[in-house]
């Protein structure tokens, strides 16, 4: 049996039940063969084996006093999986779906993604199995600080420094840094994504959307094309998929639909993205809701026929395995030529092959996607100076960033003979620093 096949055996054993941490893990090792055969002082210093077992997970006890006042219970994750570059940092997901196998895919994916940023943070992630929708701001506001009373003995500015992801936005980031300054009597960069007047950077709530239109625009360009005169369809209609639209606007692209968990809207002559942000950022309110009072856009139920829609470009912002073979096979009949993941694992393996294979250009996601983690790394770093940079200077550091990341994994997939493949580039460039660290620090 293959090295690699015996830690891929012990990842399934040691984690049953555990499905897309076992796809998470299993789409990094594949790509690794050639490294080690390079690098035979990493299977020395047993990095696989270490890199694949989390440094800590903890499960908690969330219970919280409903409007009715009922008691309700939930559980609440953190993993924090490998600190060797830098302190643990990764998002908390409030989502009925959070489980140990979701947290630990979303964990192992975030120390390869960070490590790409070129920024000093290592990977963690938490959440819980809350779902804040339909749930009153006092609801939110006494779940987040009971998460929190628990979650604080486990944080801090140099330890780990969660932020948001699904469910987790402005409103719940204040929340829980309120409950953490009380409890620790400390005004400390502990989490990112806090508002502007309490410490947050600019950009930040931009940053992923904007930071997968400008990875995209290099890998695309890269090919001779552009997003000029597109028309791109992205789904989910959150934080990520709202500025993705906005940056692929401002390149002469159009949006044509974007969904929800319920259904899509689509319109051939461009969504309104005000009337988006209204519905989902203000109002909080179903994506049906843009519908209503526009003459062009109509509304269909089932968020999966999304990916029937003709379109140049696809940006899958919802949630994992969002876009299965089936959904690319219609994409690449349709004439799709790129795809970029601007959430978290939503291609499933076999749909990443199939576009390989049929030369549909591919952003994966811990490179196109990088983009928040690496703003909230900038946070940080402003926090710690006590500093606020301007739009200009983090929107520049972003694209920045971004262009680094597309050249640190085109690189690597061309010194490794697979020229164009992201994936493989991505996952080979940001695994080598990680692993160089955890050799020079020791069996830790
Ligand atoms: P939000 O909660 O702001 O938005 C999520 C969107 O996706 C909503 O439109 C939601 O619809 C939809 N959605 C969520 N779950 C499902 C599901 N099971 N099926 C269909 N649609 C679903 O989250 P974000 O925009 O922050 O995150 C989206 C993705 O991007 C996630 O995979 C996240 O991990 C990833 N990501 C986010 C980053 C960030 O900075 N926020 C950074 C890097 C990655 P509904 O309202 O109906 O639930």
């Amino acid at each position: 049996m293959s090295y690699i096949k015996e830690i891929m055996d012990v990842v399934q054993r040691r984690n049953p039940n555990e499905p897309e941490f076992h796809q998470a893990v299993d789409e990094v090792l594949v790509c690794l063969e050639p490294v080690l055969e390079k690098h035979p002082e990493y299977i020395k210093a047993g990095v696989l084996e270490r890199i694949v077992e989390p440094e800590r997970m903890i499960m908690f006890r969330v219970p919280w006093i409903d409007d009715k006042g009922k008691i309700n219970v939930n559980r609440g994750f953190r993993v924090q999986f490998n600190s060797a570059i830098g302190p643990y940092k990764g998002g908390l997901r409030f989502h009925p779906s959070v489980n140990p196998s979701i947290i630990k895919f979303l964990g192992f994916e975030q120390i390869l993604k960070n490590s790409l940023t070129g920024l000093p943070i290592g990977g963690g992630k938490g959440g819980s199995d809350f779902d804040p929708k339909g749930k009153s701001d006092m609801e939110v506001m006494r779940f987040c600080q009971s998460f929190m009373t628990e979650l604080s003995k486990y944080i801090g500015a140099d330890i780990d420094v969660p932020a948001g992801d699904i469910g987790v936005g402005g409103r719940e980031i204040g929340y829980l840094f309120g409950m953490y300054k009380r409890l620790k009597n400390s005004y400390e960069g502990v989490l990112t994504g806090k508002g502007l007047e309490f410490g947050g950077s600019l950009v930040r709530t931009e940053a992923t959307g904007y930071g997968l239109v400008y990875f995209m625009d290099e890998l695309i360009k890269a090919n001779g094309k552009s997003f000029k005169g597109s028309k791109v369809v992205i789904s989910g209609s959150g934080n990520v998929a709202i500025y993705a639209h906005q940056k692929v606007t401002e390149l002469g692209g159009t949006v044509i639909a974007m969904s929800d968990s319920n259904g899509f809207i689509f319109d051939s002559s461009g969504i309104d993205l005000n009337s988006v942000k209204v519905v989902k950022e203000k109002e909080r309110k179903r994506i049906k809701e843009c519908s209503i009072n526009s003459s062009t856009a109509r509304y269909y139920e089932g968020c999966s026929n999304i990916w029937d829609i003709k379109c140049d470009i696809a940006l899958p912002c919802a949630t994992q395995n969002e876009i299965d073979e089936d959904a690319a096979k219609k994409l690449i009949k349709n004439g799709c030529f790129a795809v970029g993941e601007g959430a978290n694992m939503p291609c499933t393996i076999e749909a990443v092959n199939l576009f390989q294979k049929n030369s549909v250009l591919f952003g994966p996601a811990k490179a196109a996607n990088a983009g928040g983690v690496a703003t909230s790394a900038l946070e940080m770093s402003q926090n710690s100076m006590r500093y606020s940079w301007s739009f200009e200077e983090v929107d520049l550091r972003l694209k920045n960033i971004m262009i680094n990341i597309f050249n640190k994994a085109s690189q690597a997939a061309k010194e490794y003979g697979v020229a164009g493949n992201m994936v493989v580039g991505a996952n080979i460039a940001g695994f080598i620093k990680v692993a160089e660290a955890m050799v020079a620090q020791g069996i830790v």
